[in-house]
């Protein structure tokens, strides 16, 4: 039976295939201000008003000049000064260099500008200060100038729809003049966590009980993605309580069932899915944590605006580690579809193995385990990432002392310390 069950790298192509197609489903799109732009898709390309820069620009406080003539090393005029913000100024005559600062519009007839450290001044009476290249140093034509033009021509396409929003994404918009920005609106993903042993945060659990950890974290981690998270009131282990909170899941762009999907008596989210009439992609990959995870779409008849007629959903093993493994493993990519990203995900890196204790691979399975990355170590090695102790994939301290997921392949050995390894990133 466990041999029939697709490897992480088989269901990692089936997901990417069912998120293509399901990414031909665009978003509507929404309108938002730059100051709420963080994270957003955005659904319309950035164009420049303007070319870009919009003027030859000095990218060095110095002296815009001709390069041949500054090289020959003889004393040059200055003629003026261009501060950044001045008007382009003007032109550069035979003999003259013009003071500049950096952002400054280089003046006609200047194509280079030397750096304030490479020139030495002089005095010149009553025509002001002279300025020369110390000798022997040379300057080429274009060096500390940045051309009109040279990112953009006014109505390029400086961003592509499906840019993910950052700090960068945004300055550049701003560059472009657009206050405001056209972007996709998030996909809305329910959150549908079971079990009979559930109280939620807020209540006191009676012995035997546990709060509802999951909810929030899933929460978490769908908008961390770019989703909008849609809690559901979780559903005890039973058909009728499963039915009725699935049959209100179905507006949703994506669906997240947690628990009740592995082989347990009261595992019964497959047979709740199955009455309605859900085609199921896998039913079990070869990981752990997360072995038990269930990708399929359920009919929803019409969908919602330009909605796929079919809602896709997850079944992630309730175990907190694993469904936030099999969430960034398999959800993420497909929520990043939906959503209109063209940001890719799963994101893995590469990192040192710190010295460790035991974490042998298990045959069949390839492990995603909690791990601490020092990214910020700068030694020009591959940052160290060491495995969190943990007590399997109900550990949430693990869960929360860690920063990202060691991969053990399937067919590792014994890893040794300082082996190169893959790490997924939250
Ligand atoms: P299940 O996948 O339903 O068999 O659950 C596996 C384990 O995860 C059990 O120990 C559950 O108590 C725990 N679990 C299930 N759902 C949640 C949840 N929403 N929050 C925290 N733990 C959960
Ligand atoms: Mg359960």
């Amino acid at each position: 039976m466990k041999s029939a069950l697709p490897s992480y790298d088989q269901a990692a192509a089936m997901v990417t295939a069912h998120a293509k197609r399901l990414s031909r489903f665009r978003p509507a799109v929404e309108r938002v201000e730059l100051s709420h732009a963080s994270g957003r898709v955005l659904a319309r390309p950035i164009l420049t008003d303007r070319d870009q820069p919009p003027f030859s620009r000095s990218t060095r406080d110095g002296f815009a000049c001709h390069a041949a003539e500054a090289s020959t090393h003889g004393f040059l005029t200055v003629a003026g000064a261009v501060r950044a913000g001045d008007a382009p100024s003007g032109p550069l005559l035979p003999g003259t260099a013009w003071e500049i600062m950096t952002g400054a519009p280089v003046p006609a007839g200047a194509d280079a500008v030397m750096m304030i450290e490479h020139v030495e001044l002089a005095a010149d009476g009553d025509a002001g200060r002279k300025v020369r290249l110390v000798p022997p140093r040379t300057i080429k034509p274009g060096e500390n100038i940045v051309s009109q033009g040279a990112q953009g021509r006014a109505g390029d396409e400086l961003l592509s729809a499906g840019a993910v929003l950052h700090s960068g994404q945004i300055a550049l918009a701003a560059s472009c003049g657009s206050s405001a920005l056209d972007v996709f609106v998030r996909p809305r993903v329910a959150i549908l966590t079971t079990g009979d042993e559930l109280v939620p945060v807020d209540a006191s659990p009676s012995p035997g009980q546990i709060h509802n950890s999951n909810a929030p974290m899933l929460a978490a981690l769908v908008s961390a993605a770019g989703g909008e998270p849609w809690i559901l009131p979780p559903a005890a282990d039973n058909a009728e309580a499963l039915g009725r909170a699935l049959a209100l899941a179905v507006t949703a762009d994506l669906l997240l069932i947690s628990g009740g999907v592995s082989a347990g008596k009261f595992d019964l989210v497959e047979p709740a899915l199955d009455r309605m009439g859900a085609r199921f992609h896998f039913t079990g990959v070869r990981i752990q944590p997360g072995k038990p995870t269930v990708f399929g779409e359920l009919p929803r008849g019409a969908g919602v605006g330009s909605q796929s007629p079919t809602l896709p959903f997850f079944g992630l093993p309730g175990n907190p580690v694993s469904s936030a493994v099999t969430f960034l493993l398999f959800a993420a990519p497909v929520l990043a579809a939906l959503a209109g990203s063209s940001e890719g995900t799963p994101r893995f890196a590469l990192a040192r193995l710190a010295p460790h204790p035991d974490r042998n691979g298990k045959p069949g399975l390839t492990r995603f385990l909690p791990a601490f990355c020092n990214f910020s170590a700068l030694d020009g090695q591959p940052p160290e990432a060491a495995f969190v102790p943990w007590h399997g994939s109900g550990d949430l301290t693990a869960l929360a002392l860690s920063n990202c997921f060691l991969v053990v392949p399937e067919d590792a050995g014994d890893l040794e310390p300082g082996a190169i390894v893959r790490i997924l990133l939250p």
